[in-house]
């Protein structure tokens, strides 16, 4: 690999890093333009004669060797170099080492290593071929009483937005049925990036959730979206879901309905407006599915506390809810909190709110009997398979036990016709509390 670096100290590191990835990824860089069976030449278009400089470089690695790649500030203008020198093969712009790397690994794919090579690029999944967590971003920004991640894992830092694609792109070539997005605080995406826009496939994307979940929407993969926190822009992925470009599934961890317990708690989001928001977003998106968590006998917790928590629980009907009692973490401010309430107490509260709970996700569930839903096949059984609808994500929600339809029972042959990662229709014949039963339908 040939390498010409022109320009200020800021694009000679831009050049180190690129050279550095170069060498991780088992390229030789060459001293000589005939040694070289590709030459990348980082650029400078801060004035004229640095522009005539770079365009001059350009032409003679052309002349040279024949194959370039141009990257670095006169990137941006792409349309000067192509006029000056139609035959490179790619151009990208500053501080953009993902897309250099992109280039050269379709002009030149890098030499075989025998560790590399056997790490596909999707990377080492621990999740079913069929589906596959997208970690958008690490650490949090808020401080939850309660919680000790900022602690262990620091303030938000988001992926950037063309790593996230990138990544969900390969997966889905590589199979995934469902990307199942997740973070800390979901809805936060790109704060830390103060929105910046990135590209992706020579567009730009804001880093930004709701353009996010729109271009992840675009993959053909069911997109499912957890611990999102309800913040205005929230209001934007409903929309989404409603359209059918994301699952209309939303994970948000409210955790209690009292106002004084979520203030002790110091939980972001808008709390006051609750039921009030989800109203409006069964409105516009009635097929959405609410999964939450909440925690009972957190410090302070009056019976009066815990009566508007079971208030909440019926007027928002929720489809999905877990609930733990609290238990102190150590290193969590909420541990010096008063007013510790007993473990009995915890968990009879507890088991007051499963109690309404089943009684509200069996109602819920019940009206979907009748109905025709797509399922994604998680198992296949003895008898058909085991399944999930859009409100079901993997090992937290119900399933969907499917039988086969007489129709697709070929003879003597009495195997399932369904495999592992297909989506199939089903009739929903029966539910109960957090399972449906049905058969496949053509
Ligand atoms: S938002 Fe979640 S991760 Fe962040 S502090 Fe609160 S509970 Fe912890």
């Amino acid at each position: 690999m040939g390498f010409v670096s022109l320009g200020c100290p800021k694009a000679l590191v831009d050049s180190e890093h690129i050279i550095t990835q170069l060498r991780a990824e088992g390229y030789d860089i060459s001293p000589s333009y005939d040694g070289a069976d590709l030459v990348v030449i980082n650029t400078c278009g801060f004035i004229d004669s640095a522009i005539e400089e770079s365009l001059d470089a350009i032409g003679e690695a052309l002349a040279e060797n024949g194959q370039v790649i141009v990257t670095g500030c006169l990137g941006v203008n792409a349309e000067r170099i192509r006029a000056a020198h139609p035959g490179v093969l790619a151009i990208t712009g500053p501080h953009d080492k993902e897309g250099v790397m992109r280039a050269v690994h379709q002009h030149l794919p890098p030499p075989h290593d025998p560790f590399i090579s056997l790490i596909p690029p999707q990377g080492i999944k621990l999740t079913p071929r069929h589906y596959a967590y997208l970690k958008i971003s690490e650490g949090c920004n808020h401080r939850c009483t309660f919680c000790i991640i900022p602690s262990l894992r620091g303030d938000l830092v988001s992926r950037p937005i063309h790593e996230v694609l990138q990544e969900a792109e390969n997966l889905v070539k590589a199979g995934t049925r469902e990307l199942l997005v997740i973070s800390q605080d979901t809805s936060a995406y790109g704060v830390d990036l103060r929105y910046r826009t990135g590209f992706w496939n020579g567009r730009p994307v804001r880093s930004h959730l709701t353009p996010l979940a729109e271009a992840l929407g675009e993959m053909g993969a069911w997109v499912r979206l957890h611990y999102v926190y309800p913040y205005p822009h929230v209001d934007e992925v409903v929309e989404l879901m409603a359209q059918k470009k994301v699952l209309p599934y939303l994970d948000i961890p409210f955790q209690h309905a009292s106002t004084r317990l979520l203030r002790a708690m110091k939980r972001p989001g808008n709390v006051e407006r609750t039921i009030e928001r989800i109203h409006a977003w069964r409105s516009v998106c009635p097929d959405l599915t609410l999964r939450s968590t909440f925690i009972t006998g957190f410090p302070g917790e009056t019976e009066e506390d815990f009566q508007m928590l079971l208030d909440f629980l019926q007027e928002a009907q929720l489809d999905r809810v877990g609930c733990f009692t609290y238990s102190p973490v150590d290193g969590a401010a909420a541990n010096a909190l008063p007013g510790a309430v007993p473990e009995e107490v915890k968990q009879e509260r507890q088991a007051r709110l499963m109690a309404l709970q089943e009684t509200i996700s069996t109602a819920r569930l019940a009206r979907h009997v009748g109905t025709i839903r797509q399922v994604l096949v998680d198992e296949v059984t003895a008898h058909g398979a085991l399944a999930r609808t859009s409100s079901d994500a993997p090992e937290i929600d119900g399933v969907v036990h499917v039988s086969l339809g007489s129709d697709l029972k070929s003879g003597s042959d009495p195997r399932p016709k369904l495999a592992v990662g297909e989506f199939a229709n089903v009739w929903i014949e029966k539910s109960d509390t957090h399972d449906l039963w049905g058969r496949v339908v053509k």
